[in-house]
């Protein structure tokens, strides 16, 4: 009866999204693992196929943003045919497990692949990429050396020349979160208010615009997520390589005694009614291989989380930096004292 009703929804979720063959691979016996993701790599289709050439087992894709993602799960209970959630941020992950919409794994794969500061503790996500927040500067005009720390950021002589994207954005509130755990919510929020004081403008666009604008002589430093800029770098258009040519990236947080630069994760978890358990634990430890990992990674030039998975050269080209070791489920668990921080800082 649950197999007949799950079966009925899966030809719905492929109608609805317009994606895959699922009630047709299951009416023929066939296995398959279905996917709720955030993600839109067209790189991704190589993994699934090198999956399915592999095991058999078939790739279905639902693909839209997080929250409608689990909105969805939410939805459809005990019926839903989602067997993995993948998420571009732990903050969303931290959501849906917090939600009650994930199930734990035990897998010594995964346990063996992956930091344990990038994954829930009782298996409920995984971290499967890295995305590290850094600071974008003017080379003309910016000495790097004056950028070793995040706190760095509020000093006055900044003043209008700071640029960033809304602290609605969870990229902003996650690296707010992981700061309010290092120096509690006071030193955090005077930091907040110092970067406040110091914008070049109202914030506005993506981590994109904010590298355009530095170009563009609207201001000298910008917090932005590494990959934005190693995609204009792999980008064969003069604009975007005139970007590259004037800007630089920092890495915070590296001086002795320093916690490292602040990084995210892309990562997924086993969905709580999974009706493919089993194959999909196995494509959750597909992703943690180093053969998924490059190119998981390599989509969006992102960094792979498992040791020793090949980089790309628009990765190679950052150098060595050690990344925070901060439990990554802390940018979940301070999300809601981050938004009020940035909130009562005026930080729109
Ligand atoms: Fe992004």
């Amino acid at each position: 009866m649950a197999n007949m009703s799950r079966r009925a929804l899966m030809g719905g979720v492929a109608a609805l999204g317009g994606l895959g063959l699922a009630g047709t691979a299951r009416a023929q016996g066939a296995r398959v693992v279905n996917l709720y993701t955030a993600r839109h790599y067209d790189t991704d289709e190589a993994i699934y196929t090198n999956f399915t050439r592999a095991t058999g087992i078939r790739i279905n894709r639902v693909e839209a943003d997080a929250d409608k993602l689990m909105e969805r799960m939410r939805a459809e209970g005990a019926n839903s045919p989602a067997d993995i959630f993948v998420a571009v941020d732990a903050g969303r992950l931290w959501r849906a497990h917090a939600a009650g919409l994930l199930q734990p794994v035990r897998s010594a794969v995964l346990e063996a692949a992956i930091p344990a500061n990038f994954r829930e503790p009782e298996g409920h996500w995984f971290g499967l990429s890295k995305r590290i927040r850094v600071v974008a500067y003017d080379k003309a005009r910016v000495a790097p050396a004056d950028l070793a720390t995040y706190a760095s950021l509020a000093d006055p002589k900044w003043k209008g020349k700071i640029l960033v994207r809304s602290s609605t954005h969870v990229y902003n509130q996650s690296l707010v979160g992981a700061m309010i755990a290092h120096s509690g919510e006071a030193a955090t929020e005077a930091w907040a208010k110092g970067l406040v004081g110091n914008l070049a403008r109202p914030p506005r666009g993506g981590d994109t615009d904010q590298l355009r604008g530095i170009a563009a002589g609207e201001g000298e430093l910008a917090i932005v997520n590494h990959y934005y800029y190693a995609n204009l770098s792999v980008s064969t258009k003069p604009e975007d390589q005139a970007v590259v040519a004037k800007v630089g990236l920092a890495f915070p947080e590296q001086a002795a005694g320093r916690p490292g630069t602040h990084a995210n994760i892309a990562g997924a978890g086993l969905a709580r009614h999974s009706p493919n358990r089993a194959d999909a634990v196995r494509f959750l430890e597909y992703l943690a291989s180093s053969e998924a990992q490059s190119v998981f990674a390599e989509g969006n030039n992102e960094f792979p989380i498992v040791q020793g998975a090949r980089l790309s050269p628009a990765l190679r080209q950052f150098g060595e930096f050690r990344t925070d070791t901060i439990d990554a489920a802390v940018f979940g668990r301070n999300n809601e004292a981050a938004l009020k921080l940035t909130d009562r800082v005026g930080w729109r």
